[in-house]
């Protein structure tokens, strides 16, 4: 059974809004109090959702932040790493504009250079050398509108090297002479270079496994920008004598060119052990 109360007006203030409540209706009453409670509680429930919401976007950034940093670090180590990996620089001179020497053949020097210098670069990535050329189609390394090419490409080529500072560079080109009976790889070394001398000679030693009727040997020298610039072991491989004709037909011939490859391989190889 239920038991009326006498009729009351009450003010409940609820938020802004002013309502008169019954105070006999207890169910609205207490829903109207539990609306309030809850209210309250969802408030101040709220409060530390926010403060938990500010932490967590603090925590992701500062994560970001660690991420950020060390994928930044990682890749400016792995530039790093990848720079001082490149043991070996194969420089095949000339090209572009400057043909180098011009066979008796009709062949050019910068085309047989950079055959035998990316061949060299396949043989010492096979035995995990990390190798780079200096250049790796047919131009040079100078600008466009370069007052100098050839000027400007050698110095490009040497700051290059100087940048990467590999253990060993190859400079890789053909030789010629006035006279057609003059024939040989050779090997040319900066005068003052002991290390390079050394290398020189090896290489040269190397290279007669290739022809053993070649009695030349390394040679010193004192002009050769590339020589002279770098900051590191530098040899001048002069892989035979265009001018010949014996030699300009086997530098242009692919089994010929496979062949001095390896064989310089084997020497930078034989090099880089010491
Ligand atoms: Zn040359």
């Amino acid at each position: 059974m239920s038991i009326k109360q006498p009729f009351q007006r009450n003010r409940v203030y609820q938020g802004t809004f002013l309502a008169y409540i019954d105070k006999n209706i207890c169910g609205e009453v207490l829903f109207l109090r539990r609306k309030d409670t809850d209210k309250k509680k969802r408030l101040s429930a709220l409060f530390p959702s926010i403060e938990k919401i500010k932490w967590l976007a603090a925590l992701i950034l500062l994560a970001g932040i660690i991420c950020g940093s060390y994928t930044l670090s990682r890749y400016v180590a792995g530039e790093q790493v990848k720079k001082r990996e490149a043991a070996v620089i194969i420089d095949p001179g000339h090209g572009g504009q400057d043909p180098g020497k011009i066979g008796v053949n009709g062949a050019k020097e910068k085309d047989i250079n950079l055959e035998i210098a990316l061949k060299v670069k396949k043989y010492l990535e096979k035995e995990k050398i990390t190798v780079m050329l200096t250049r790796k189609t047919d131009e040079g390394l100078e600008s466009a509108g370069a007052s100098n090419k050839k000027i400007e490409d050698m110095k490009a080529r040497v700051h290059m090297i100087n940048e990467v500072k590999p253990r060993l560079v190859v400079s890789i080109h053909q030789n010629s002479y006035q006279t057609e009976d003059v024939k040989g790889a050779q090997v040319f070394y900066y005068v003052h270079s002991s290390e390079g001398k050394e290398i020189a000679e090896s290489m040269q030693e190397i290279l007669r496994m290739l022809d053993p009727d070649n009695k030349r040997k390394a040679k010193a020298n004192d002009t050769y920008y590339m020589l002279k610039r770098t900051e590191v072991p530098t040899i001048i491989v002069e892989c035979g004598f265009l001018s010949n004709w014996e030699e300009a037909e086997k530098l242009t011939d692919e089994k010929y060119q496979e062949q001095m490859a390896e064989t310089i391989a084997k020497g930078i190889m034989e090099n880089l052990k010491k």
